[in-house]
């Protein structure tokens, strides 16, 4: 599995017997899968990790796209947006349309069927909706939706779901130029979701880390704050990272391959 998700690459439909993990792994995730019951409040950080599966590239690895010149730094920046917004909605644009025509993997649906199962808050950082389009209800959009647009005159938020957009795209109440519904470098989580996410850290008795190496603050301080409230911390990424050294249980493997064994056989 190309760990850069390319535009192009058909989504996986590896299902859990293809995950490569060792049996010592497979004997932890069965305890890890014994803690997980009806009434086991669960949280579950998500990051590019969980998308690269399904063709959205993550913009920290290889990329041959139209746009590999830009580093996201230079584009999801409210600089980046003052100087030139045409820009920055053009790769916007092509970002919405590379995830409305791809769709969400077996991560996502794993996650969707354990949160029918118990009570699991979905706190991610990606911006794409594929947990909700995969079912999953209790999402924490921690950066935003990039399905969302706010008007940079009058504050008016809305769901905007047109591919491609009119370039660049106005409020339909006051003409003002709008701008995508995301959280940029520099900027603070929305209030509401990081509340909604440190309740649900402080709540949780198991804390999944999925497909995000939890270097970038905030997000990577709910993984301590999981630790400090006792919480068991299980890692499923590529490859070790800031993570791996606090966690009780690190899966190493493609998330759409992985987390499907929390289902069980
Ligand atoms: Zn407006």
């Amino acid at each position: 599995m190309p760990e850069d998700g390319r535009l192009g690459k058909p989504p996986s439909i590896a299902g859990p017997g293809d995950a490569n993990v060792d049996d010592q792994t497979r004997r932890q995730l069965a305890d890890l899968r014994d803690r997980l019951g009806p009434h086991t409040p669960v949280a579950v950080l998500t990051g590019a990790g969980v998308s690269s599966a399904s063709g959205i590239p993550t913009f920290r690895g290889r990329d041959d796209s139209l746009w590999s010149q830009y580093r996201p730094e230079d584009l999801a920046t409210p600089e980046a947006f003052a100087r030139d917004p045409e820009l920055v909605w053009r790769w916007y644009d092509w970002r919405r349309g590379l995830i409305a025509a791809n769709r969400p993997n077996p991560a996502h649906a794993a996650l969707a069927r354990l949160g029918e199962r118990m009570l699991l808050t979905v706190i991610t950082q990606n911006v794409n909706g594929y947990h909700q389009q995969a079912g999953s209800r209790d999402v924490v959009e921690y950066h935003g939706s990039i399905w969302t647009t706010r008007c940079t005159r009058c504050h008016r938020r809305a769901e905007d779901r047109r591919v491609p957009l009119p370039i660049p795209p106005r409020c339909p109440d006051c003409g003002g130029l709008l701008r995508p519904g995301v959280v940029w470098f520099g900027e603070a989580i929305p209030p509401e979701a990081s509340d909604a996410a440190t309740a649900a850290t402080i709540r949780c008795r198991v804390f999944l880390v999925i497909g995000t190496a939890g270097a970038v603050y905030p997000a990577a301080g709910l993984v301590g704050l999981a630790r400090s409230h006792g919480a068991y911390v299980a890692e499923f990424n590529l490859e070790r990272s800031a993570v791996t050294a606090s966690a009780d249980l690190f899966v190493e493997g493609n998330a759409a391959d992985t987390v499907p064994l929390l289902l069980g056989a």
